[in-house]
């Protein structure tokens, strides 16, 4: 039997798949042929339908271990394929709980419907199956209604202006003035609570909530960097224009509306592009080739700047980073973190500060928590540095009393 057979029927005209009662572990989808569903035996005998193919038939038995509810019998020569329950879970593993606890309800809801149709007969089996099946829908049904209510919560967020962006500084590590700020999110709750960025973005990831947060959060950050910019003009003139780096979700990628929105808002607070600097990570790149690509040209057109974010972690092959218009890397927060525990981190941070160098591109070292990582990523030659030891994320007000403490200290 080849590895494919295994996953085939073949049935002659009068052959039958199985009988209704039987005990059922996989559903089949009818590649080619006719079958036959009928109920009841001998002279009590229905037909309900005749099924050609793409006919999903025996479903149920994957949905909650029931045994089949007709008998099915090829009217010609017939070939299915099996789908198992190993497969459907694989399946419905990775789905999105809320889908998966609706495709539980529905399948159950109607097996009910259908029991009743049908007399019934197996009620208390049913009963019993169901119990021992309830555990397991339960979790379901409550990580998707957490997952709702969080997102629920969250357009609500939005609406009442919960939802608030951090700056973090960037700093040229060889004279330690602030080159720029990357924006990042945050949602203080009504009581106080602040939700960190990794608790409720990929919820929002998961909807179109994450558009609408998206644009907010461009405008948000745009607007911001039009007043940080004025306060850096008063405390030190002559300083280069600020940058603002903005990190893009996934769910961005293909967005019509993300482009006109971040062109309105640069006019709107008169920020030249050049100083907008979006961010995506390698994964994102290359879970959506054809789409970043759309992306980062219009970007491009428009005269903003690209980062490539989490630099190392993502993709092995660096072939892609001609091919990208990229303007700056970001090496990740791991490298930096190891650089004084583990020689090939430290390789790495340099190889990738060459690297920057010699494609043209800008080097952004991210997580500097210590003096001495500072002082070895200057040594190394990275220009750019990020990171608690020169300063967390701060609102906006922070932000401008930072800028005045740096204008006294320049
Ligand atoms: P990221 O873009 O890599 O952002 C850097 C993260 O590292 C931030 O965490 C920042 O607070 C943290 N960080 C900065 N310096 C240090 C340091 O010295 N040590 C340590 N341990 N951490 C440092 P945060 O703000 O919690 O953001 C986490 C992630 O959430 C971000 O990673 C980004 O992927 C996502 N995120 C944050 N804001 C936004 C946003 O506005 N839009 C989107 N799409 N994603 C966002
Ligand atoms: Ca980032
Ligand atoms: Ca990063």
């Amino acid at each position: 039997m080849t590895e494919l057979d295994k996953f085939h029927r073949t049935l002659e005209a009068g052959e039958c798949l199985f009988h209704e009662g039987e005990p059922g572990n996989c559903a089949y989808v009818l590649e080619s042929g006719r079958m036959e569903v009928s109920t009841g035996r001998g002279e009590a005998r229905v037909v309900l339908a005749t099924v050609g193919p793409g006919a999903l038939l025996g479903e149920m038995a994957l949905i909650n271990n029931q045994p089949r509810m007709a008998t099915l019998t090829a009217t010609e020569p017939t070939r299915l394929v099996m789908i198992t329950r190993d497969y459907l879970s694989e399946r419905l593993e990775t789905a999105d709980p809320m889908l998966r606890h609706i495709l539980r309800v529905v399948l159950t809801r109607f097996r009910e419907v259908v029991n009743q149709v049908h007399g019934g007969r197996r009620e208390g089996e049913y009963e019993a199956r169901m119990l021992a099946d309830r555990e397991e829908d339960q979790r379901d049904g409550q990580m998707a209604m957490k997952r709702l209510r969080i997102e629920q919560q969250l357009e609500m967020a939005l609406d009442n202006r919960e939802l608030e962006l951090f700056y973090q500084p960037i700093l040229r590590v060889a004279d330690r003035s602030v080159s720029g700020f990357e924006a990042l999110i945050r949602w203080r709750k009504p009581d106080g609570e602040m939700v960190p960025p990794a608790k409720f973005i990929p919820i929002a990831e998961q909807s179109n909530l994450m558009r609408r947060i998206g644009y907010w959060i461009t405008d948000t950050a745009i607007a911001a960097l039009a007043r940080l910019q004025a306060t850096s003009q008063q405390t030190q003139p002559g300083q280069p224009p600020l940058t603002m780096s903005i990190n893009l979700s996934v769910r961005q990628f293909g967005d019509p509306d993300l482009f006109p929105c971040l062109q309105n808002s640069l006019a709107d607070h008169q920020v030249d592009p050049r100083q907008v600097r979006l961010e995506i990570t390698e994964s994102m790149l290359f879970d959506s080739w054809e789409l970043a690509l759309g992306l980062l040209n219009q970007a491009k057109e428009l005269g903003c700047r690209l980062a490539i974010d989490d630099f190392g972690t993502g993709y092995s092959s660096l072939s892609y980073l001609h091919r990208f218009p990229v303007d700056t890397l970001k090496i990740d927060q791991c490298f930096v973190r190891e650089m004084f525990a583990n020689q090939a981190s430290r390789t790495i941070v340099r190889t990738m500060g060459v690297l920057a160098r010699d494609l043209g591109m800008d080097c952004i070292a991210e997580g500097i928590e210590e003096q001495a990582q500072g002082d070895a990523l200057r040594k190394m030659g990275i220009e750019y540095v990020q990171g608690f030891f020169y300063g967390k994320p701060m609102p906006e007000a922070e932000v401008v009393k930072y800028l005045h403490a740096q204008g006294i200290a320049a």
